[in-house]
């Protein structure tokens, strides 16, 4: 397999494979999770959303609308995302996070692409669906960051969000791009530069939807592994925003590991039409990154008809 595709789809494919099996624990503590499940490893639906095996949750759903979106449009359109999301939200998702909600019913109410700074609210939930846009403009860093911040503010306008988004956009398409980990710390160092209650060393043990948490986590093992399997489970096991925190260190991990790193066992039990949309969104977006005219097949999940 080519590289670039491989990579590629790693990081999408690990995105979905940490959200279905971090769904399981989803908002347990560790030591609940080592109680039932000793180490949490295998994909098996189940946890408080009674999900089937396999199935994955708004993480991945909010990124194939999103990348659904940037096809439909040949590239970016704020308002093809915006009403994507809102085409997901009526589609009756199992879950959906309180400030990704409100984002999209304002949209909904008042067109605006961006809601006012929200201080007291720092999720994750614009943070966990960057991919199809870093896969987009792959070859174009200033669209990579303008695209990020963009997207985040259909639904979460805070700084903290913006930055871990963008150093975590950064780090992804490096790794999709053949860097490695030494490229991933600097982007990191700068991160911590900036906003140094991102730091994760010493490991201060918190998996929260909170950005900074969820940062924390995922950097923590990230950087603590060396493998895709070790680097997924041990931040899952973490529990809390398990789903989340397994789909962005899946993501990353899938990123500099590649597809074929990913257990065959996992991509087996993901569920068929999420992976096949995957492959289906990944060898477009990379078409669009290259600048040639995206051919959009026309199996690729659309929940909506895309606004020109
Ligand atoms: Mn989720
Ligand atoms: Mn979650």
């Amino acid at each position: 397999m080519d590289r670039l595709i491989d990579h590629a789809l790693g990081a999408y494919l690990g995105l979905a494979v940490g959200d279905a099996l971090g769904a399981t624990v989803e908002f347990m503590l560790p030591r609940e999770i080592a109680h039932q499940y000793g180490m949490h490893k295998e994909i098996i639906g189940g946890g408080w959303l009674k999900l089937e095996a396999g199935q994955v949750t708004d993480d991945t759903e909010m990124s194939l609308a999103l990348g659904c979106a940037l096809l439909a449009s040949d590239g970016w359109n704020g308002k093809a995302v915006a009403e994507a999301f809102v085409a997901w939200l009526k589609s009756g998702p199992a879950d959906i996070g309180n400030t990704c909600r409100r984002g999209i019913r304002r949209y909904m109410v008042d067109g605006s692409l961006s809601g006012p700074v929200n201080i007291g609210d720092g999720g994750n939930g614009a943070a966990m669906r960057i991919l199809p846009v870093v896969l987009a403009t792959l070859n174009d860093e200033n669209a990579l960051e303008a695209q990020i911040i963009e997207q985040c503010h259909i639904t979460h306008n805070h700084p903290l969000s913006d930055s871990a988004s963008l150093a975590l956009g950064k780090m992804t398409q490096i790794l999709v791009k053949g860097g490695g980990v030494k490229s991933c710390r600097s982007i990191v160092n700068e991160l911590l530069a900036e906003h140094p209650e991102f730091r994760f060393s010493p490991y201060p043990g918190r998996a929260s939807g909170y950005i900074v948490d969820t940062m924390q986590t995922v950097l923590h093992h990230f950087f603590g592994t060396d493998s895709f399997e070790s680097c997924v489970v041990d931040t899952v096991n973490r529990g809390e925003d398990a789903d989340t925190t397994g789909a962005i260190a899946g993501m990353l991990a899938g990123a500099l590991y590649g597809k074929t790193a990913i257990p065959k066992r996992w991509l087996d039990k993901l569920d068929s039409q999420i992976s096949s949309e995957i492959e289906k969104q990944v060898e477009e977006l990379l078409r669009l990154a290259q600048g040639k005219v995206a051919i959009i097949s026309p199996e690729i999940f659309c929940a909506a008809d895309p606004v020109k």
